[in-house]
């Protein structure tokens, strides 16, 4: 049987037609190599941002499943045209949506997980010799809804195609050549990673590095997917492999630095000191889906017996957030609900952290000395988080990218522009 590579083309790969030109040829060429090729496409160039900018424009809080049905359109557009750029070559080509091609997720709008894919269409196709084109970042839910799975998700979608058709490698091509010890776009002297562990990727992925999605890392984790970060643009560079923690060697304490700069914090002020209010707060928050990361309760003032509540939440989640916390007002008895989004959460992560003391020290004495004030902190085995103001963050991860020895002589070559903040 022919070994299936599932290969996925990021936003900036196919940003016009020249760039699809160039993605059906890397496409074509897996297929030369005797393999059954898969491709998921995302949205060309910065769709997806203009798409969710028209919405904004119109309302404050858009419906969940209007926000999925506009943004699918982005994906519908390069599944297409690339499947006629693989055709003009004279291949069997085929594109498929979320629904023709069986992706089923939870009936959740603009951040569905996805639960299952009937591979049989899709295996009937690559047995007739197609090289097929699917659309990432969608789904279908069982009854027909189309969702999406958060910004970002197309390498979800690739990852879960390849764990589905239990595929040889899945192959994320980007504008960098690989994963980086931070966004090379901020240190330009950032090293470039042969290898990374799972739970590195997948921290450094939730603190920010959005060269993959979250859940991509953790879908290739759970079903041991191989798992390549590398470039649309430099094809002969193999990147960086994705692999279990077992399989390499650990010598530096801290392998990446991160930055997010796409949250808010929000406090929850002079909230009683009784039992069941951080249950009534974050309950209500699960319950309308909103993701909470970093969170802080202070000690209890004596004088009034009350708490401030402070947590992160994504910025895109900000109205419906204020939203729901002022419904909670009465039944909470607190005070003001404050929200400032001029915030970013610094990261280092590391599998070399554990059990090596003064990591957190070296990190807290490097944003004093920049005089970058650190407003919540949090940790994980491998990973400490600072918040700082949002104009700190470049400067913060330069410093600690430094400070952890992290740099290459070589400087990066990065393709494309800055998405907008
Ligand atoms: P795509 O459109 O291909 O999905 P993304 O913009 O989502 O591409 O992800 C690639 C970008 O991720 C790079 O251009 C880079 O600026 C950013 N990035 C952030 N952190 C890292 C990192 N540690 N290594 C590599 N790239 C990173
Ligand atoms: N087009 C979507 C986005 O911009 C999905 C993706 O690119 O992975 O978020
Ligand atoms: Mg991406």
């Amino acid at each position: 049987m022919r070994r299936i590579i599932v290969q996925k083309f990021g936003g900036t790969s196919v940003a016009d037609t020249e760039k699809i030109k160039n993605v059906a040829k890397i496409v074509i060429k897996e297929k030369n190599n005797g393999n059954n090729v898969v491709v998921v496409v995302s949205a060309m160039g910065h769709t997806t941002d203009h798409l969710v900018k028209m919405a904004k424009e119109l309302s404050k809080t858009p419906s969940g499943r209007e926000m999925d049905m506009l943004l699918s359109t982005g994906e519908g557009i390069s599944i297409a045209l690339l499947t006629m750029a693989i055709q003009a070559q004279g291949y069997d080509a085929v594109s498929f949506n979320a629904t023709q091609a069986g992706i089923y997720t939870e009936n959740v709008h603009t951040k569905a997980r996805i639960l299952k894919i009937n591979t049989e269409k899709l295996q009937h196709n690559l047995n007739e010799g197609k090289i097929i084109v699917v659309a990432g970042f969608q789904g279908v839910t069982e009854d027909g809804e189309i969702t999406t799975l958060g910004r970002g998700g197309s390498d979800t979608s690739a990852v879960a195609l390849a764990a589905a058709l239990n595929a040889e490698r899945c192959d994320i091509y980007t504008d960098v050549e690989g994963v980086y010890t931070t966004d090379p776009r901020v240190v330009p002297k950032a090293s470039k990673l042969k290898e990374i562990s799972y739970e590195e990727m997948l921290e450094l992925a939730h603190a920010g590095a959005g060269v993959l999605h979250p859940r991509s890392v953790e879908t290739a984790k759970l079903n041991n997917v191989a798992l390549r970060v590398r470039s649309s643009f430099k094809t002969d560079d193999m990147g960086t492999l994705i692999l279990g923690v077992d399989k390499m060697e650990i010598d530096k304490p801290v392998t990446g630095v991160a930055a997010d700069l796409t949250q808010a914090r929000i406090v929850v002020c002079d909230v009683p000191d009784v039992p069941g209010q951080a249950a009534k707060i974050f309950s209500k928050l699960a319950q309308e889906n909103i993701s909470v990361d970093m969170i802080i309760q202070s000690y209890a003032r004596k004088v009034s017996n009350t708490n401030d509540i402070a947590f992160t939440i994504d910025s895109a989640d900000i109205d419906k957030t204020e939203e729901t916390l002022n419904k909670l007002k009465e039944t909470l008895h607190c005070g003001e609900i404050q929200i400032n989004s001029d915030i970013a959460k610094v990261s280092i992560v590391g599998a070399g952290m554990i059990d090596r003391p003064g990591i957190a020290s070296a990190m807290f004495e490097t944003l004093a000395r920049l005089g970058v004030n650190i407003k919540m902190i949090s940790t994980s085995e491998i990973k400490i988080s600072c918040l700082v103001d949002k104009t700190d963050a470049n400067k913060a991860v330069q410093a600690l990218h430094d400070e952890f020895e992290l740099a290459s002589d070589v400087i990066a070559d990065v393709k494309g522009d800055l998405p907008p903040q």
